[in-house]
């Protein structure tokens, strides 16, 4: 439940508040809105069933949560959720760029890619140096090794790095080089994995499961949240179906849906939604009509020669076409790109 206090409450009462709730065994969670302090009680609200907090001094009401994730739910948040990281804000006005390569291959690729794409105003580049591959003999990512190539190139051209986290033991080594953590798809049910990013500092990207529900996805990131790590970028990334003409089929009203449930920003990957570059522009151009806070695309400056997932990547030139589109899609829908 959520206990909304009154504008005029006292310090005292919150600590007072805290206290009690801990004292049933339950967490408490403090919200200090432009307006409101909320506190959100976690754990088994069974245990006050038979307490007034009504009566509680600074309190002016309680509210149950009815649904089961709830500190990333709208109703415990009603204002949308700004991330900001290194001074750029994803969940605004503006519509984010997620850019580059599957996986990073060599500093050199990396960096023409990169260079490509920071003259589009591309704010993050997205590379994997751990990669969660179908096939065990299939190029695995290049770790730390990759990590510092991404490292060097944002030095270079000033972009966020973007970077996968496959594995708890890796947590230290990849929060080392990343501005935002991503976790993949085949991982949005891994919840030592979640627990794990949910008490680091930086924001984390959860992509939706291939074969995971809404409501399973808005549980994933509250075990996030439930740790304290409230920057989680939510993102549609295709899920699985009975077509094959398509790698996975995007689930476009994912995103209006997510936004009437969640006060978390959500973004889309059209690249892995549908696997074949010929689709990714208009995806694009949908999830933008749709609501979609960012993009996330794969761009390769020679896709022939990519080491995964070639298919799908852009060259820079559609990337650019494609941008000019959404840039107009965005601007009809009140957005800036
Ligand atoms: C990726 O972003 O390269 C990736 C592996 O994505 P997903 O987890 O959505 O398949
Ligand atoms: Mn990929």
């Amino acid at each position: 439940m959520i206990i909304v206090l009154k504008p005029e409450h006292t310090e005292e009462d919150l600590q007072r508040i805290v206290r009690r709730l801990e004292d049933k065994g339950l967490g408490a969670h403090i919200s200090k809105g432009e307006q409101r302090t909320i506190v959100g009680a976690i754990g088994d609200e069974r245990v006050l069933r038979e307490t007034p907090i009504e009566s509680w001094p600074g309190v002016e009401s309680v509210l149950p949560i009815l649904k089961p994730y709830k500190l990333v739910s709208r109703e415990f948040k009603s204002e949308d959720t700004i991330i900001k990281v290194n001074g750029q804000e994803i969940g605004g006005r503006q519509i984010q760029l997620f850019a580059g390569p599957c996986a990073v291959e060599s500093r050199e690729i990396l960096e023409e890619i990169a260079l490509s794409l920071q003259p589009l105003g591309v704010g993050f580049l997205r590379g994997g140096a751990f990669k969660p591959r179908t096939s065990p003999y299939s190029f695995q990512g290049w770790g730390e090794k990759g990590l510092k190539m991404l490292a060097a190139v944002r030095e270079e051209t000033g972009m966020l790095v973007v970077t996968e986290l496959m594995d708890p033991r890796d947590t230290v080594l990849v929060c080392k080089y990343a501005d935002i953590v991503q976790i993949g798809t085949r991982n949005m049910q891994n919840f030592r994995l979640l627990t794990e990013v949910g008490n680091i500092d930086k924001p984390v990207i959860l992509k939706r499961g291939m074969s995971a529900t809404i409501k399973e996805l808005l549980m994933s990131a509250e075990y996030i949240a439930a740790q304290g790590n409230e920057k989680i970028i939510l993102c549609e990334r295709g899920i699985r179906t009975f077509e094959t003409e398509t790698r996975n089929t995007l689930d476009l009203s994912a995103v209006p849906l997510l936004k009437q449930l969640t006060h978390l920003p959500v973004i889309v990957d059209p690249s892995h939604a549908v696997g074949r570059v010929d689709l990714v522009p208009a995806m694009a151009r949908a999830a933008i009509a749709a609501g979609a806070d960012g993009l996330l695309i794969e761009v390769h400056v020679r896709p022939e020669e990519a080491l995964s997932d070639g298919p799908q990547s852009l060259r820079p030139a559609a990337f650019a076409s494609l941008l000019e589109e959404c840039s107009r899609v965005a601007r009809a829908v009140g957005r800036t790109l």
